[in-house]
């Protein structure tokens, strides 16, 4: 992801209807928010935001939270939605947040989230730099503190690196592996996919797509 400065980037998201600026206030009280007790799926490094937009277009009986840590990043997602919503589409349950992921447990509560996507993560390649990746186990431990115990995390990737660091690490930590593919787009877990922006560009240059899902 190129991350150039866009300058006046944080004042159009500081004045987006399409994003929460308190998102510290809105701890455990996210159904409220939605206004409905449905599901919430939230996806983390969210990027331009093409996945959880056809995501929650798809599914409006879910409620979609996309975090990303990056303004430069989030002004295309919420240009994106502006598109969308001048189409005709209000996509109501989905909002965005710009934010570190380090920070999580303050803006969900336990048992908040049903769902969690990391998709393309970045890679993080250094071992110092390890605890960065957001399938390390310090991630984890976040996500089981804001899941509901039967919740899922969904990680896609084309870093075999980074997906046998994830798989490793998920066992070590005690969660179930529920799907592990290293060729999504040849595979049975293929139908209903939905390609992010880093997705169709790395299969577009011939990289094969890896998948898990876990459960705690
Ligand atoms: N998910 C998108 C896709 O698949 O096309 C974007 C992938 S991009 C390689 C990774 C994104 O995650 C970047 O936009 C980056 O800013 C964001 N990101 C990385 N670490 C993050 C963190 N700790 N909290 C929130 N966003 C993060």
């Amino acid at each position: 992801m190129r991350l150039r400065n866009i300058p006046g980037s944080r004042e159009v998201i500081a004045e987006s209807p399409f994003v929460v600026h308190d998102e510290e206030s809105m701890k455990g009280k996210w159904r409220e928010f939605f206004g409905n007790d449905n599901p919430i799926h939230i996806e983390i490094g969210m990027g331009k935001g093409t996945f959880i937009m056809e995501s929650a277009k798809r599914n409006p009986d879910i409620n979609y939270i996309g975090i990303e840590k990056y303004s430069s990043v989030l002004l295309r997602a919420i240009e994106k939605r502006e598109q969308e919503k001048e189409q005709g589409n209000d996509i109501p349950n989905l909002t965005f947040i710009r934010m570190d992921a380090e920070y999580i447990e303050n803006v969900f509560d336990k048992d908040e989230v049903d769902n969690i996507f990391l998709n393309f993560s970045d890679p993080w390649p250094k071992d110092r730099n390890a605890k960065r990746r957001l399938t390390s186990d310090r991630f984890l431990k976040r996500y089981t503190n804001i899941m509901k115990k039967d919740g899922k995390v969904t990680f896609k990737t084309d870093n075999i690196m980074l997906f046998d660091f994830s798989v490793e690490t998920a066992k070590e930590c005690g969660w179930n592996i529920l799907v592990e593919t290293r060729d999504l787009h040849n595979s049975e877990y293929n139908e209903g996919n939905i390609m992010t922006e880093y997705e169709k560009k790395f299969s577009d240059l011939g990289h094969k797509i890896n998948m898990m899902i876990i459960t705690q």
